[in-house]
């Protein structure tokens, strides 16, 4: 071996087998740049080369048979395009064919009649006969198989490319191979010793042996569960500590005192009682903001949980002690409403607020930025708009951002500069989001929950009801506008069909125009593609109760509240995610009254839009919906997971590895509260990960 001189970051080329070409080829292909990049190209699944099938106990739910059998004949078929070579495999219990489509020349070589094989591949049926396509082939010799041979072969993902270059899983078994012989002088661990002993965990140089060719299925698993942790681990030591950094380096405001504000408000203004959970929560944004530490707290709280009045109630507490606030919203309705709202429940004479959106006046908005510098203004609510660089704050004390995984990390960074000492923030989001997500998404938050909803709210009853039952819907409908309820209908309105959406749509409002016509019924209508302005003044209708029926896409979906709507009808239920039926589910449900949501689905349903529809119908727990969005989807598509470290995880699976992901963090909080600089010898080696990760730190300090 002349390979001493490599480590982990030598290029490609070096290892032993791979000349430029193949080298080439695993960089375009495969993003395998360096040894690190092909140890860390783990197989995506194992084959158990122990078992042998007979051709009797095959069937096509295998995902692949290994069976040893003669050739008893082969033949040529078709012509051009269908070209094929076909040949009979038998073994005691049956016969089976194996069939190639390319390399027919080969095959035809290798396969004399007569000789017996070991095949290998995926079995497929057609007219109840099973055959092979393109099966791995191996002379049977019996006196050469090896006992005690790896039991668990590694299929790795190659691509048509990589294959021609005969750099298939088999190929790709070889080169790993080779530079697992000298994993044992490259690998450095970088788990502390005293990690491994307390978690039980293997140490990786033998982690990567054994994921890449595992003795056995408990070995790999073992080999899985060190090499999980370390992702999940190294998460939450980087999230952990910018929050620790974070808490340091800035000075957060005070918020001394609770002043005549709040306490007017609090007692004469505010229309009911707030629940114990929204209490509780005041009551922690009450002690992040007096203690001298930039508060950045996240309120989690399902729909219609009443996170707007605890907003409210902390900008007022902002303002009791000298200072601005703030509130973004992700669209102009939403930051409208939230402004009338606000404004009506403050009343005349209490309070300066304003609005600012992209459809402000250039002269008012002018005249805004004067206030918001003389400071005479106290509260501005608006959408992105307000994060721009002209408008500058006398002292803003307090950012508060609704629906916050709409918005990208760099706008939030832009609110934390509009003050000289950072102001707090309050991010709130109605997306529930498992708690295993949550802790890696802003595992450097502060969380809070507002898990109860507002007395005397009657939970929702949903129900779903397939295209032929439409009349029923119709008349439903019919029944509750007449005792003076209003109707929601959603369309859903996607990118790439955008065409075909509208044209569903447009029928869809044909319908509705006839079966509920003038004088009697009036109708808005919202959809992306108007104006603002039309928009805004269809759903002003809506709102005032002059029209019963709001046909729209899901512009609606976000944070919307008319308290007499009580009916949403969502069109094509099936092609919504999950927490996007939740969200829209969630515009009713706001009044006294007892609110329905009816899902309208075409008979011929996927498997997982069957979960969708009976999760929603079964429960109105958007945890627990959020949980099994999470368990459907994985959390890729998860919202505002993208910009996250959690779509790099390669192994951890943040549905199914709570536990892990639960010990880790854990394991995170006792280290950090131990030795807060990682200064301690037994630390030395995650000191060193961060020496070598400095880079990019950046943007993560904000989360
Ligand atoms: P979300 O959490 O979805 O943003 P909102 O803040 O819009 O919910 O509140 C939904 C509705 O519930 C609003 O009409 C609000 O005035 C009302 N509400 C909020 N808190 C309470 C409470 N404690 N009791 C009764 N109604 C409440
Ligand atoms: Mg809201």
């Amino acid at each position: 071996m002349t390979q001493f001189n490599v480590n982990l970051q030598s290029p490609i080329e070096y290892l032993k087998g791979v000349g430029q070409q193949k080298a080439e080829l695993l960089k375009k292909e495969l993003g395998i740049f360096t040894f690190n990049d092909l140890l860390n190209h783990y197989p995506f699944r194992y084959v158990d080369r122990t078992k042998f099938y007979k051709i009797r106990e095959i069937n096509a739910d295998l995902p692949s048979v290994q069976i040893i059998g003669r050739i008893i004949a082969k033949e040529l078929l078709g012509e051009k395009q269908g070209r094929r070579l076909v040949a009979q495999l038998r073994d005691e219990t049956g016969t089976m064919e194996l069939v190639w489509f390319q390399g027919i020349r080969w095959a035809d070589k290798m396969l004399q009649p007569g000789s017996v094989f070991i095949v290998f591949g995926k079995p497929t049926e057609f007219n109840g006969r099973y055959s092979i396509s393109h099966p791995e082939l191996e002379l049977y010799n019996p006196a050469s198989r090896k006992q005690g041979n790896l039991t668990l072969q590694p299929v790795y993902s190659s691509t048509e490319k990589l294959k021609q270059s005969f750099l298939d899983t088999k190929g790709l078994q070889r080169l790993q191979y080779s530079l697992l012989e000298i994993a044992a002088n490259i690998v450095v661990e970088n788990l502390p010793g005293y990690l491994l002993e307390k978690h039980k965990l293997l140490r990786k140089t033998e982690a990567i042996q054994q994921i890449h060719f595992p003795l056995n299925p408990e070995s790999l698993e073992r080999a899985r569960r060190r090499l999980k942790f370390e992702e999940l681990f190294f998460i939450q030591l980087k999230l952990l500590r910018n929050k620790l950094l974070r808490t340091g380096k800035y000075k957060g405001l005070v918020f001394q005192q609770v002043g005549d504000y709040f306490n007017t408000f609090y007692s004469e203004k505010l229309p009911f009682d707030l629940t114990d959970a929204q209490k509780r929560v005041l009551k922690e944004i009450r002690q992040d903001t007096q203690k001298g530490v930039q508060m950045n707290r996240l309120v989690q709280g399902d729909v219609g949980s009443g996170k707007t009045v605890v907003a409210l109630m902390t900008m007022l507490l902002a303002v009791d002690n000298g200072y601005q606030a703030c509130m973004m919203a992700p669209t102009e309705i939403l930051a409208r409403q939230h402004y009338e709202s606000i404004k009506s429940m403050l009343g005349e004479g209490f309070i300066t607020i304003a609005l600012l959106t992209g459809s402000t006046p250039k002269k008012e908005r002018r005249k805004l930025h004067e206030t918001l510098q003389d400071g005479s203004l106290h509260i501005l609510v608006g959408t992105h708009a307000l994060i721009v660089d002209e408008v500058q704050f006398k002292n803003l004390g307090l950012a508060v951002i609704d629906e916050q995984h709409r918005f990208g990390v760099e706008q939030r960074a832009k609110l934390w500069r509009k003050n000289t000492v950072p102001p707090h923030v309050l991010v709130m989001t109605a997306t529930p989001i498992p708690r295993t997500l949550a802790m890696t998404l802003y595992g450097d938050l502060d969380v809070s929950v507002i898990d109860e909803l507002p007395k005397g709210r009657k939970p929702i009853k949903t129900l779903h009801l397939f295209e032929s039952q439409r009349l029923r819907m119709f008349g439903f409908m019919r029944q509750e506008i007449a005792k003076g309820r209003q109707v929601y209908i959603v369309y859903p309105l996607i990118q790439e069909s955008e065409k075909l959406d509208l044209l569903y749509l447009e029928a869809g409002i044909e319908a509705v125009a006839r079966e509920f016509p003038l004088p009697d019924y009036r109708i808005s209508i919202v959809h992306g593609k108007m104006k603002a302005a039309d928009k805004d003044f269809e759903m002003q209708r809506f709102v005032k109760g002059e029209t019963q029926i709001m046909v729209a896409t899901t512009v609606i979906e976000v944070g919307v509240n008319v308290p007499n709507a009580s009916v949403m009808i969502i069109e094509n239920a099936e092609r919504f995610g999950l927490s996007q039926l939740h969200q829209l589910r969630g515009r009713v449900g706001r009044g006294a009254e007892q609110s329905y949501c009816i899902l309208m689905s075409g008979n011929k349903l996927s498997r997982e839009g069957k979960v969708r529809l009976q999760t929603m119908v079964r429960t109105n727990d958007g945890f627990e919906i959020s949980e099994t969005d999470l368990q459907l989807r994985g959390p890729g598509n998860i919202e505002g997971t993208q910009q996250s470290g959690v779509l790099d995880l390669k192994l951890a699976d943040l549905a199914t590895d709570q536990h892990l992901l639960h010990e880790a963090r854990q394991e995170v909080i006792q280290i950090f509260e131990e030795d807060p600089d990682l200064s301690n010898e037994k630390n030395r080696l995650l000191r060193e990960y961060f020496i070598q990760t400095s880079a990019g730190i950046s943007w993560n300090k904000i989360s």
